[in-house]
C-alpha cells in the first residue's frame, strides 16, 4: 500500500477557514501521533483524508489515486471515530454486536477471531445498546473496530478519551503488538500526549488549521531544548534559534528552543535540558511562534 497524501487541502465552513492549505504525506508502516489543541482541525483533517468529508480545495490520494468515492482505495482505510449515543431519532438503540456486524461486512480484512478476543479483553457486552454504554465502553468499541478491521491504514480519533489508565495502557500495548506483527499504519489523535509519546514513531502537530510539523519523534526531540538562566545570557545563547514561549521570572528566563538540528552546546552561562513532547507541544502552541 502506498502513501496517503493530502495536497493543498483547504476546508471552509462558511466564512471560517479551518484547514489552511495543508500538505501531508502519511508513509506506510509507521505509527503517527496527531496532536493539536481543541478546534485545531484534527477531526476535520482526518475526515477529509478518509473521504468522509469533502475538502473545499485540494486533493487526497492513496498510491496516487484520488480517494473520493473510490471504493478500492477506501477499503484499505479504517477511520474509527466515536459512535453517537444519540441520533436525530433519539437514543442510539443499535447494539455493540450490530456495529461489529456492520464492520465485519465493511472491512474486507476483518478478523472475527481478533474482534472476539478484544471484546473479551475489554469486557464488552455485545448485547448492550450503544446508548447505554459508558464512555470507556464506547472508546473500547471504536478501538475494537479499528484493530479488527486489519485495514492497512487505521485511523483512531481520540481513542483513549474515555478510558481509564489501565485500559489506556492495554490499548497502547495492543497497538504495539499489532504493529509489530503486521506493520500496519496507524494514525492516532490524542490529548494525552506524554504517555503515548513513545508509541509515536512520527508526530504531526496541527495548530490553527496548519500543520506545524510532521517529523520522526526522536529526531524532533533531539533538536528541542529548554534553556534557562539569567535573561541576558539566555538571549545571547539562543540568539539565531527559533524560540518558543519565553517566560521570565525576575531576571531569570526560560525558553524552549527548536533548533534546525541537534546543538552541541549553548555555552556555560545557561542551563540546558531536554524537552518532553508534551512540553514542546505546549510551548509551540500556547502563544504562537516567535521567529528568531
Ligand atoms: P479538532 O478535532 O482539532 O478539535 P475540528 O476539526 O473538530 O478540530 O474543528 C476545527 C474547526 O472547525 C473548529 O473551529 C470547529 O468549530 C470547526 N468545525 C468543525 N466541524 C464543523 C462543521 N460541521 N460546521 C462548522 N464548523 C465546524
Amino acid at each position: 500500500m502506498g502513501t496517503l497524501s493530502g495536497k493543498n487541502i483547504v476546508k471552509k465552513y462558511g466564512k471560517d477557514t479551518v484547514l489552511k492549505n495543508v500538505n501531508i504525506d502519511i508513509e506506510t508502516g509507521k505509527i503517527y501521533g496527531l496532536i493539536g489543541r481543541n478546534g485545531a482541525g484534527k477531526t476535520t483533517l482526518l475526515s477529509i483524508l478518509t473521504a468522509q468529508n469533502p475538502a473545499t480545495e485540494g486533493t487526497v490520494t492513496l498510491d496516487g489515486q484520488p480517494v473520493w468515492e473510490n471504493e478500492e482505495a477506501l477499503s484499505h482505510i479504517c477511520y474509527s471515530r466515536e459512535i453517537p449515543q444519540v441520533t436525530m431519532f433519539g437514543p442510539n438503540t443499535l447494539k455493540v454486536k450490530d456495529y461489529l456486524g456492520t464492520a465485519k461486512i465493511f472491512y474486507k480484512n476483518w478478523d472475527e477471531e481478533y474482534a472476539k478476543e478484544l471484546v473479551g479483553l475489554f469486557n464488552l457486552n455485545p448485547k448492550k445498546k450503544v446508548s447505554k454504554l459508558s464512555k470507556g465502553m464506547l472508546s473500547a468499541l471504536t478501538i475494537i473496530i479499528a484493530l479488527a478491521s486489519k485495514a492497512d491504514i487505521t485511523i483512531l480519533d481520540e481513542p483513549v478519551a474515555g478510558l481509564d489508565v489501565v485500559a489506556r495502557e492495554q490499548f497502547y500495548k495492543l497497538v504495539i503488538d499489532e504493529y509489530a506483527q503486521t506493520g500496519r499504519t496507524f494514525i492516532i489523535s490524542t490529548h494525552i500526549i506524554e504517555e503515548a509519546a513513545s508509541l509515536f514513531e512520527k508526530v504531526i502537530i496541527i495548530d490553527d488549521g496548519q500543520i506545524v510539523l510532521n517529523e520522526n519523534t526522536e529526531d524532533l526531540l533531539s533538536r528541542a531544548y529548554r534553556v534557562s538562566g539569567e535573561d541576558v545570557n539566555v538571549d545571547k545563547a539562543t540568539d539565531g534559534y527559533k524560540v518558543y514561549h519565553p517566560e521570565s521570572i525576575g531576571r531569570n528566563k526560560v525558553v524552549t528552543v527548536l533548533a534546525e538540528e541537534p546543538v552541541a552546546g549553548f555555552g556555560e552561562d545557561v542551563q540546558v535540558e531536554p524537552v518532553a513532547l508534551q512540553n514542546l507541544f505546549y510551548a509551540m502552541c500556547v502563544d504562537g511562534r516567535k521567529e528568531a
